[in-house]
């Protein structure tokens, strides 16, 4: 069970979205991902046709029936961001499809894409709210993690957080270690700002805003994976 994407509502909602982040931002870009998990192949082709090509999966059986589903032409368009959870095992099938593994947060992981998908480019997931049931590595692992990865030829773009619940204080501190782990460590892209979080994270340096219900609506009930 999916819910319906309605495809003109969302690309006024990409543009009405792209205006803001210009407005919130005006001496640098930042880049949309748009969050289709919960959703059909529409979802994707809805973002494709509204001129945007990074589309974010937090599940690889989703992600991977959704790109089947693609035609050739679309499959060279989308960039697929993959920000779930990543099981060691689910590499290998994703590999051939997979852009951008942005929830990297172990040597286990590193060495598995490297493995698979020599050169691939990754992110290194924090865990900025310090909330358990959240992935992402510890802020003191961070350093080790780029080095691991890079040192396995993997190209590290950035790093990626998920803000606090909650609680906008512990996301400003999580989001502006994020951004200054990334600048001490001269990586490009920060991965910071969901569609309840945007306005903050873009505030504190982020370059990538990952957004999922603020484009499609609120997505159905979750098929187990
Ligand atoms: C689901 C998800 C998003 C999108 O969340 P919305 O609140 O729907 O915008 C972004 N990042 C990650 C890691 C997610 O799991």
């Amino acid at each position: 069970m999916s819910a319906e994407v309605d495809a003109r509502l969302v690309a006024e909602r990409i543009s009405t979205l792209q205006h803001h982040l210009a407005a919130l931002a005006p001496e640098n870009s930042v880049g949309i991902v748009a969050v289709t998990k919960g959703f059909g192949v529409d979802a994707p082709r809805a973002a494709l046709a509204a001129g945007l090509t990074m589309v974010g999966e937090n599940y690889a059986q989703e992600l991977i029936a959704k790109h089947e589903e693609l035609t050739p032409e679309e499959r060279e368009q989308i960039q697929w961001h993959f920000l779930g959870r990543l099981q060691r095992n689910k590499v290998r099938s994703l590999a051939p499809i997979v852009s951008v593994w942005q929830s990297v947060d172990r040597v286990e992981l590193i060495e598995e894409i490297a493995r698979r998908s020599a050169g691939a480019s990754v992110m290194i997931q924090l865990n900025i709210s310090g909330e358990p049931q959240k992935g992402g590595a510890a802020l003191g692992d961070c350093g080790s993690l780029v080095r691991s990865a890079q040192g396995s030829g993997l190209v590290v773009v950035g790093l990626m957080g998920v803000g606090a619940a909650e609680d906008e204080s512990t996301s400003r501190d999580g989001f502006r270690h994020l951004v200054e782990l990334a600048e001490d460590l001269g990586l490009p892209e920060r991965s910071i700002g969901m569609s309840d979080d945007l306005d903050l994270a873009v505030a504190e340096g982020s370059t990538m805003v990952r957004i999922g219900t603020a484009l499609f609506g609120p997505r159905g009930p979750r098929t187990p994976a």
